[in-house]
């Protein structure tokens, strides 16, 4: 393993003992064994009863049945989170495995309870939703109900759920596995795949290029076993849309998403409409840069060569200043994440790569897991998981089922909380150099969240329709969509010669198909909010509050009209991207004022 600088995140792992001890703590087969038999005993009170309980009666098993998801879940958790920062580590492995069957096996059990509350007839579950006894649970009864056009029988369910451990889910945990087992030999050495993404953000275009190629060298090994897993994932999902009679390969995600396929094509209209502003940046860039183009691999380049690395004590008080700006309350619970190890920071051999938060871990506040390298984008990526923590923290007296967000609203704190950051670090920058610098991150950050995702969503159109109509597709089919794809972006301000192959480290393609235009949904969204608070100011602190602390109990469009916003305007989309022409405005003036690119 290459050595990688220090920053000072060396140590700042998480105590995972809030949740359990270790692997083999006692209290963790406990609860396990506690919630197989309370699952059993369950179905035998409820099954095939629901539809003769009183309201009163309905509440209680569902507070039995959120009770026994909750306790395991915890265990679940427990295991990927033990795994995370040891991938290498079989036992880890092991116990994941074995509670993932675990979790399958019991969602069987429990299967047939959300299967008859769906199955109710509307007369009676219009009497039930007004009972005040099931207020709680109103919203989630509502959305079991909206599958019920796409749910088959019980019996197909149960063997859709039980196949899956040998099915989708193997499938994409060996995707995972490939992915963390991914060296990149650069200069001599084997360094991991996170280290060698971030010499992307090198001022150096040598070293850019050279990583660049490292990292296509890196991806070529299983590159045809991870194409073929994706197609798997393709088919799988085609025959469950079949089955169950969805419209299009979007639709259940949108359905999930708590919302429909016309907002998702209003967004994704919109975005592509105005593919003109990400490649009037690059341009920008490139002058910038000194460059007749830029290549894929100069994206992430640095306006002004900035090798300086940020302790992870300055990240945490231009972090925490941040929240606290915005609220006391807010500044209060993030200093708790740093103050009580629920961080776990550093770059580290074995380490999955990436960075989460797992919010919905019940009862237990939630942990936040990173790669922190020192860099701009490590700051802000530190925000956005502690805004994912801020957003699990305030919903834990909700219980399991309510604070789970869809993901449409999931990534609102975390954005937003990248938002604050964003403008703390500008406000500490005096050098205009820098400022621009920092302008350009921000403008970059905003491509990568909205146009990119939605590209990205272009490209995962393109392979799904494909495979439901033609066919597998083969390897060369997959680089040459997401060419495709991507030079739609980018027309002529991007050089894309090389870059055919970086498809195939994106674990959401696989893990969650549909997943990435959320991202520009929630950025948009969230950014929307973010809006209101700067013209409104403190004002606006306890409505988003207030939207953060009702996760996922309303629908997306209840939460937007706590802070006055309307989701079926389209204009809530383009206002976003209307924010980015400004800061792409602000940043070209920028470069007039210090001379830098003018004219050329
Ligand atoms: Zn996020």
């Amino acid at each position: 393993m290459a050595t990688t600088e220090l920053t000072g995140a060396e140590d700042v792992a998480w105590d995972l003992s809030d949740l359990y001890e270790s692997g083999d703590d006692p209290r963790l087969e406990a609860d396990v064994g506690e919630a197989e038999d309370a699952a059993e005993a369950f179905r035998e009170r409820y099954y095939e009863k629901v539809s003769t309980l009183s309201a009163q009666e309905l509440a209680d098993a569902i507070d039995e049945q959120e009770r026994i998801e909750s306790i395991l879940t915890r265990a679940i958790y427990y295991a990927h989170l033990w795994f995370s920062t040891d991938m290498a580590d079989s036992e880890r492995g092991a116990l994941v495995a074995r509670l993932t069957e675990k979790g399958a096996a019991l969602d069987t059990q429990l299967l047939f309870f959300g299967l008859e509350i769906a199955d109710l007839d509307d007369a009676a579950a219009d009497a039930l939703l007004v009972a005040p006894e099931l207020e709680r649970w109103h919203h989630w009864i509502r959305s079991l109900r909206k599958f019920r056009p796409y749910l088959l029988s019980e019996a197909e369910e149960k063997i859709f759920t039980e196949k899956s451990v040998s099915g989708v889910s193997a499938w994409g945990r060996l995707f995972e596995e490939l992915l963390g087992a991914i060296k990149v030999p650069l200069d001599g050495e084997e360094v991991g795949f996170e280290e060698a993404i971030s010499k992307l953000y090198s001022g150096d275009r040598e070293v850019r290029r050279t990583a660049a190629d490292a990292i296509t060298e890196g991806l070529e090994p299983g590159l045809r076993t991870r194409a073929y897993v994706f197609n798997t994932i393709l088919v799988d999902k085609s025959i469950d849309d079949r089955l169950r009679g969805y419209e299009t390969w979007i639709s259940s995600r949108n359905l999930r998403n708590d919302t429909t396929d016309e907002a998702v094509q209003a967004l994704i209209d919109a975005a592509v409409s105005r593919y003109g502003v990400v490649q009037r940046y690059y341009k920008l860039k490139a002058r910038l840069l000194g460059l007749d183009r830029l290549a894929y691999y100069d994206r992430m380049a640095p306006l002004a060569d900035d090798p300086s690395k940020v302790s992870w004590d300055e990240a945490r008080e231009i972090v925490l200043g941040a929240y606290s700006d915005f609220s006391t309350e807010t500044g209060d619970i993030v200093e708790r994440f740093f103050d009580e190890s629920w961080i776990d920071a550093p770059v580290r051999e074995n380490k999955r790569t990436g960075a989460f938060c797992a919010t919905t871990v019940p009862g237990v506040h939630p942990y936040v897991f990173m790669n922190y390298t020192g860099d701009r984008r490590s700051i802000l990526t530190l925000a956005h998981e502690l805004g994912h923590g801020l957003h699990g923290y305030l919903t834990i007296p909700l219980g399991l089922f309510n604070a789970d967000t869809p993901l449409t609203t999931a990534e609102t704190a975390s954005v937003f909380g990248e938002a604050l950051t964003f403008k703390r670090l500008l406000a500490l920058e005096e050098d205009p150099r820098k400022r621009l610098n920092l302008l350009a991150g921000r403008i970059e950050d905003s491509i990568a969240t909205v146009f990119r995702q939605i590209s990205m969503n272009r490209f995962e159109d393109a392979v799904h329709t494909e495979r439901r109509n033609q066919g597998e597709l083969s390897l060369e089919r997959f680089e040459e969509c997401w060419l495709e794809t991507q030079q739609s972006l980018f027309a002529d301000s991007v050089d894309t010669d090389g870059y055919g192959s970086w498809w195939s480290y994106i674990p959401h393609f696989i893990g969650t198909p549909g997943y990435v235009y959320a991202y520009a949904y929630g950025f948009l969204f969230a950014l929307a909010i973010f809006r209101r608070y700067e013209l409104e100011g403190d004002s606006m602190v306890e409505p988003y509050l207030e939207i953060l602390r009702l996760g996922g109990s309303k629908p997306p469009e209840e939460l937007a009209r706590i802070v006055g916003l309307d989701l079926t305007d389209p204009g809530i989309w383009e206002s976003g991207i209307d924010a980015l022409v400004e800061e792409l405005d602000a940043a070209e003036a920028l470069a007039r004022e210090i001379g830098i690119g003018v004219g050329s």
